[in-house]
């Protein structure tokens, strides 16, 4: 007899191991399948985020920030320390334990939840039978209730370019380098072309980054953009504008990238080349044909704006339906999913979504550009405030940057926040909270933030929208 449970989840990133354990809050049987492989051919939950993206990279991130300024900036605070030597088979090890540790945490999560926590593959039949493949074992017939498809992403691969898990690579293979690529480039100076870019340039290597665009983060507030843009040629990234890459072949020494830019053709060899140029939906096996489960021109799995897809019980969250590829938003899904299941009223606001970049400075916005305002014919007036002017970010030494923020004329509404700067990712979620109760640049203003704070920044720049900025003028 096939085993049944009340929720079986495919997959387990941070939208299906959450959206289990919130199933599982809510008293129900649940079952989370995932068949997450690693290089070294173990499994592991946690799914991309964990595996082979949020995680890692900040961990990079944070280790090659720090070997960057014990290089650049110790002297300036009085510290003198001889140049220091890179132990990057260290710096990895320590990424791959955090790793570790975290995905080890989810197992057991699943387990202290009475999840059943499936390893393998899982397939949607029809009438929420699910095909479970496990890695080690005979196929198994599960049924559900209720299932909630949860299979996440995977890189987009350029026929021009292809992957070749040596020299050109993805952003799982940039995570693993175990040298230091002299000359490095990237394609795409998307998120993961910025933040990957940051970790090896940090690191050492010289990184040209070929973008397709000619606008520089064309999602981001152009003011951020611009000072982010000067932030990033500073720092001795060179990021190509307007590249369109024609042909990257892997040679012996290297590879060899051709593009076409706005003089014409051009070429460049580097040692290894980042493909960085976004992300799909990935449902490889995941439905059977008469799942009745649709999906999109463009992969995505089909959902309302409650994640249903329209066959009853089943639901698809994460990567794997529209909207931004993000882990909170997966994850505020899962819970959305798990429950409307129970029977709860449930939503996700996806208008307050914050999204950061974890360069440095760090780059954190939420709600619309000054460009989408302006698109969308609401009267709007605008202030900002520069870390240069916060005692905080000059005794932390780092000043670069500033918190503008974007409030309606009428009803005084704040309608958009664009952080660059120190800790920009942490400052967002002041802004997120503000804009989830629907506040007004006076509720910001009114609010006592501690002094001295980076979060002070974003109470002077809700002042400034009214030109009562106190420890700056711009007039
Ligand atoms: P995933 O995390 O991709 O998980 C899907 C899981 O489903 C996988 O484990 C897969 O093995 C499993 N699966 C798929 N199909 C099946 C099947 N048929 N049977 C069984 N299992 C299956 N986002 C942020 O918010 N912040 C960041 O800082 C950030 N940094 C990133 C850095 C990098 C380098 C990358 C690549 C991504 C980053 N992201 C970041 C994006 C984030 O990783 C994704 O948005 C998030 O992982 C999506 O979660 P998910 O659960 O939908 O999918
Ligand atoms: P992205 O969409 O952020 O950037 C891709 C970039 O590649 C774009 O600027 C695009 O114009 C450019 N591009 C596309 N085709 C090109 C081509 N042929 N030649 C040159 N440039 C080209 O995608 P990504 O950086 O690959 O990241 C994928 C997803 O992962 C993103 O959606 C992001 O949300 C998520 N992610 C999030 C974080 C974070 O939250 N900090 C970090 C990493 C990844």
């Amino acid at each position: 007899m096939s085993r049944s449970f009340d929720v079986i989840v495919i997959g387990a990133g941070p939208a299906g191991y959450v959206a289990a354990i919130r199933a599982a809050q809510h008293g129900l049987k649940v079952a989370c399948i995932d068949g997450w492989e690693n290089y070294d051919g173990s499994n592991a939950f946690g799914g991309t985020c964990l595996n082979a993206g949020c995680i890692p990279s900040k961990a990079l991130l944070e280790s090659s920030e720090l070997f960057h300024r014990a290089g650049h900036e110790f002297g300036k605070h009085g510290i003198k320390v001889a140049k220091p030597k890179l132990d990057l088979a260290t710096m990895q090890k320590r990424k791959a334990g955090i790793v570790r540790q975290l995905t080890g945490g989810i197992a057991g999560l699943l387990k202290a939840n009475k999840i059943e926590g499936l390893v393998g593959h899982g397939k949607l039949l029809a009438d929420k039978k699910v095909e479970f493949t496990p890695v080690k074992g005979d196929k198994e017939m599960l049924a559900a209730k209720h299932v909630i498809l949860a299979s996440g992403s995977t890189p987009i691969e350029l026929k021009i370019a292809k992957f070749d898990e040596d020299k050109i690579v993805d952003s799982w293979g940039a995570l693993e380098f175990d040298a230091v690529p002299k000359k490095l480039g990237v394609v795409g100076a998307g998120v993961i072309g910025l933040e990957l870019g940051s970790v090896w340039s940090r690191l050492g290597a010289e990184v040209t980054v070929l973008e397709a665009m000619d606008d520089f983060l064309f999602m981001a507030d152009r003011d951020v953009a611009k000072e982010a843009a000067k932030q990033f040629k500073r720092q001795g990234l060179d990021i190509k504008l307007g590249a369109k890459v024609t042909a990257a072949k892997a040679t012996g020494k290297g590879v060899k990238v051709d593009y076409d830019d706005k003089d014409g053709q051009q070429s460049l060899t580097v040692d290894k080349l980042v493909v960085a140029v976004g992300r799909r939906p990935y449902t490889e096996d995941l439905l059977a044909d008469d799942s009745g489960v649709q999906l999109d021109k463009r992969g995505f799995i089909k959902v309302d704006d409650e994640c249903r897809t329209g066959v009853p019980g089943v639901y698809a969250v994460g990567d794997c339906v529209r909207g931004p590829m993000l882990a909170h938003k997966g994850s505020e899904e899962g819970v959305m999913a798990a429950d409307l299941i129970a029977g709860e009223v449930a939503e996700v606001n996806y208008d307050v979504i914050p999204s950061v970049i974890y360069t440095a400075p760090e780059i954190a916005w939420v709600g619309k550009t000054e460009q989408e305002v302006k698109d969308s014919g609401r009267k709007f007036k605008t202030g900002a405030f520069p870390f240069a002017a916060s005692g905080r970010a000059k005794a932390m030494e780092q000043t670069a940057g500033m918190v503008k923020i974007i409030s309606a004329t009428d009803d005084d509404e704040v309608l958009g926040v664009h952080i660059v700067g120190p800790m920009a990712g942490e400052l967002i979620s002041e802004a997120v909270l503000a804009m989830e109760f629907s506040a007004s640049t006076e509720d910001i203003q009114r609010t006592v933030h501690a002094h001295p704070s980076l979060a002070e920044a974003m109470h002077e720049a809700s002042l400034s929208v009214d030109n009562r900025a106190l420890n700056f003028t711009n007039r």
